[in-house]
């Protein structure tokens, strides 16, 4: 029973606004913004 939990990443860097499930959310945190690379700060994820 895995219930994906759903959140909205918003990049300061470029304004790229994905929406992210958690292990994309800890990809993100892990390897930087998708388009940009900038670190995401904790508040970029908007549940
Ligand atoms: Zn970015």
């Amino acid at each position: 029973m895995s219930q994906s939990v759903e959140y909205r990443f918003e990049c300061p860097e470029c304004a790229e606004s994905i929406d992210v499930n958690e292990s994309m959310k800890e990809a993100i945190q892990a390897h930087g913004c998708v388009v940009c690379g900038t670190p995401a700060p904790d508040g970029a994820f908007q549940p």
